[in-house]
C-alpha cells in the first residue's frame, strides 16, 4: 500500500515511477548502470527462511533468531509488516493501513515475543461509536458497557445476556459444534436484527466473518476485544516496525527487502532451500507468510502434495478485501472528537454480505487525532470498508477512476454528517481498492484477512505434506488481525524449533 499513487492505481505507478537510484551502483563506462541486488550479502544457507514480513512471519523469525537458529526473511516489497504497514505523502501526512484496533492480547504477545518497550506502546482506544439507522451509540467496547447498553438500552433480559458472554467464553477452536454465528445469534436473541448487528458489525470489520461462518471463531475473536476493550499502538505502524526491526537486529536476523520469491524447492518431500531472485537459498526449513493458497499452489507446486490435501487446499475460500478511502487533514487544522472509530451505515437493516457491496452503505471512519503520533500536531482520517475484489477487477482504466471518485464522494458525504466543515480540511485525498490490496501484497483476490475458517487446517498440516515446510499468517478467521497473525506466527515458531532441534539431535547420531 506504501506506493499507491493519487490515482490509487498500484498499475499505473509501478510504470510510472522513476527506479530508486539505490538501484544503480555506477558502472564502469559511467554510462550502463549496474543493477542493483538486493540479495547480495544473503549467505549461502540458513536454518530457517521466511518468505514475507508480515506479523507472523516477522514474530516466528524473531521467536527463532532469540532461540539461535540463523534466520533469514525475504520481502518482496520494499516496507516491512506486510498488511501492518503505513504511507507518507507530501506536506506531512502519514497514514495507516491497517492500525485500527485490537485486542488487549497484543500487548502480552508483544511482551513475550518481542519485548516490554513494544509492549508499553499500547494503548487503549477512548471511545467507539455506532451510527445507523437501528441505534447510535459509544461504548468502551468492553463487556461491562455491552452488558449495560443491552440491557437498558436494548432491553434484553440480563441472564440472557450473561449468559451469552459465559457461552462465548468457553468457546475453543476444537469445539466439535457446526453452530454458524447467525444460528448463535438467532438462539440468544431471536428475532433481533438490531442485537446482531451491534455484535457482529466490528467483527466483520475486524476479521472478514460473516454471519455464515462458525460460531466459535466468532466467539473466540469477540470475546478477545470484549475483555478489556479495543487497544491500538502509539506512536502509528511507522513506529511499530522500527521498533521490530531493532529487536530482529538484535537477535541477528537478517532482513531482505526487494525479494520476490518463486520457488520454494522441494525434493523427495522435503524442503531444500528457495529461489529468489535468480538464486538458490539453501535452507532445510522455511516458513511461508504468503497467503497459503499461494504458498501450496504457486510456490510448492501443487504435484509435490497428496491428493486429499490438494482436494482440501483447492476448497480453501479466501475472505474479502477492502477499499479504503485516506483524508490527510491541513497543518493547523483539527478535527473535533467524534470517536477513534466510528462504525458508520445508513442501511436500514444489519446483513453481512451487504459490507461488501460494491456501492454499500456501510464504512468505518478510524480517526487519528495527534495523540496516535505523539509529538505531531496532525489529524487523518481513513475510511475502510469491506470489498470484493470481482467488483472492481473488471474495470477498465476509465470505470476505476470514477468508481473511486464515487467512492470518495460518498466517503465525504457520510463524514460531513460528524464534521459539517470536514471538506475545507483536506488536502489530500486518496483511495485503496481490492485491486491495490492484491498489487502490493500478492494475496489472491487482494484478501485482507486471509481464508476462511477451513484455512486453517490446511496451513496447519502442511508440514506433514513436506518435511521443513511450514505457514504462519491470517487464516481461519481465529488466526487473522495483528493479534491472531502475530499468535500463530509464535505458534510456528515452536514447531520449528523442536523441528530444527530434532534435525540437529539426528545430524548428530549419525556423525
Ligand atoms: C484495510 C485493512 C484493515 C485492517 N485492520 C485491522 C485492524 O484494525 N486490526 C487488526 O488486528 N487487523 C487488521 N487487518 C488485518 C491485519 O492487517 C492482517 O490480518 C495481518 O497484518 C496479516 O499479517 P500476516 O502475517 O498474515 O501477513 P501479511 O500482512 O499478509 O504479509 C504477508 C507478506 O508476505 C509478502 N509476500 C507474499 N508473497 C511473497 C513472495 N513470494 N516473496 C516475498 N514476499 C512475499 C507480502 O509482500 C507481505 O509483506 C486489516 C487488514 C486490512 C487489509
Amino acid at each position: 500500500m506504501s506506493a499507491t499513487s493519487r490515482n490509487g492505481s498500484g498499475e499505473r505507478e509501478r510504470s510510472l515511477a522513476p527506479v530508486p537510484r539505490k538501484y544503480f551502483k555506477g558502472s564502469t563506462d559511467g554510462k550502463r548502470p549496474i543493477a542493483f541486488d538486493p540479495l547480495e550479502r544473503v549467505r549461502a544457507s540458513y536454518d530457517v527462511i521466511v518468505i514475507g514480513s508480515g506479523l507472523a512471519g516477522l514474530t516466528a523469525a524473531n521467536i527463532l533468531g532469540r532461540a539461535g537458529h540463523s534466520v533469514c526473511v525475504l520481502e518482496q516489497h520494499y516496507n516491512y509488516g506486510g498488511l501492518a504497514t503505513w504511507f507518507k505523502r507530501p506536506g506531512g501526512h502519514v497514514f495507516d493501513i491497517s492500525l485500527h484496533g485490537f485486542p488487549i492480547g497484543m500487548k502480552k504477545t508483544c511482551r513475550k515475543y518481542w519485548n516490554a518497550e513494544i509492549a508499553g506502546r499500547i494503548v487503549r482506544l477512548e471511545s467507539i461509536r455506532f451510527a445507523n439507522p437501528q441505534f447510535t451509540l459509544d461504548t468502551p467496547f468492553t463487556r461491562s458497557d455491552f452488558t449495560e447498553q443491552l440491557v437498558t438500552r436494548f432491553r434484553v433480559p440480563a441472564a440472557t445476556v450473561e449468559a451469552f458472554f459465559d457461552h462465548l467464553r468457553r468457546m475453543e477452536f476444537y469445539d466439535a459444534s457446526n453452530e454458524t454465528t447467525g444460528e448463535l445469534f438467532e438462539r440468544f436473541f431471536p428475532g433481533r436484527n438490531d442485537v446482531h448487528r451491534l455484535l457482529m458489525e466490528p467483527i466483520s470489520y475486524a476479521n472478514g466473518s460473516t454471519l455464515e461462518d462458525p460460531a466459535k471463531a466468532y466467539g473466540i475473536v469477540f470475546s478477545n476485544f470484549m475483555s478489556e476493550g479495543v487497544f491500538t499502538f502509539s506512536g502509528g505502524t511507522d513506529r511499530l516496525i522500527q521498533a521490530l526491526r531493532a529487536e530482529l537486529a538484535r537477535n541477528k536476523v537478517e532482513l531482505y527487502n526487494h525479494v520476490q520469491v518463486d520457488t520454494i524447492v522441494v525434493e523427495d518431500g522435503r524442503v531444500r532451500g528457495v529461489l529468489a531472485g535468480g538464486r538458490f537459498v539453501e535452507a532445510h526449513t522455511v516458513l511461508s507468510n504468503a497467503n497459503v493458497k499461494s504458498t501450496i499452489e504457486k510456490l510448492v507446486g501443487v504435484e509435490h502434495f497428496s491428493d486429499a490435501y490438494r482436494a482440501a487446499a483447492r476448497a480453501v475460500r479466501l475472505s474479502n478485501s477492502s477499499c479504503q478511502v485516506f483524508l490527510g487533514i491541513a497543518a493547523g487544522a483539527e478535527i473535533p472528537f467524534i470517536g477513534d472509530l466510528v462504525f458508520h451505515s445508513t442501511r436500514p437493516t444489519f446483513d453481512s454480505p451487504a459490507l461488501c457491496d460494491f456501492h454499500g452503505q456501510s464504512r468505518t471512519f478510524s480517526v487519528y487525532y495527534p495523540r496516535t503520533r505523539p509529538g505531531s500536531d496532525r489529524h487523518a482520517i481513513v475510511s475502510s470498508s469491506n470489498a470484493r475484489f470481482q467488483d472492481w477487477a473488471g474495470l477498465d482504466a476509465a470505470a476505476y477512476e470514477t468508481e473511486k471518485k464515487r467512492l470518495v464522494e460518498d466517503t465525504l458525504a457520510c463524514l460531513e454528517q460528524y464534521v459539517p466543515d470536514v471538506r475545507s480540511k483536506i488536502d489530500h485525498c486518496e483511495v485503496a481498492t481490492p485491486r491495490t490490496f492484491a498489487f502490493y501484497t500478492q494475496h489472491p483476490l487482494g484478501t485482507s484477512f486471509g481464508t476462511k475458517f477451513e484455512g486453517l487446517q490446511v496451513s496447519l498440516d502442511l508440514s506433514r505434506e513436506v518435511q521443513g515446510l511450514f505457514h504462519a499468517g491470517s487464516v481461519g478467521i481465529i488466526m487473522s488481525g495483528w493479534l491472531g497473525a502475530a499468535n500463530y506466527g509464535a505458534i510456528q515458531a515452536n514447531k520449528i524449533d523442536a523441528h530444527l532441534c530434532a534435525l540437529r539431535e539426528s545430524a548428530g547420531a549419525h556423525r
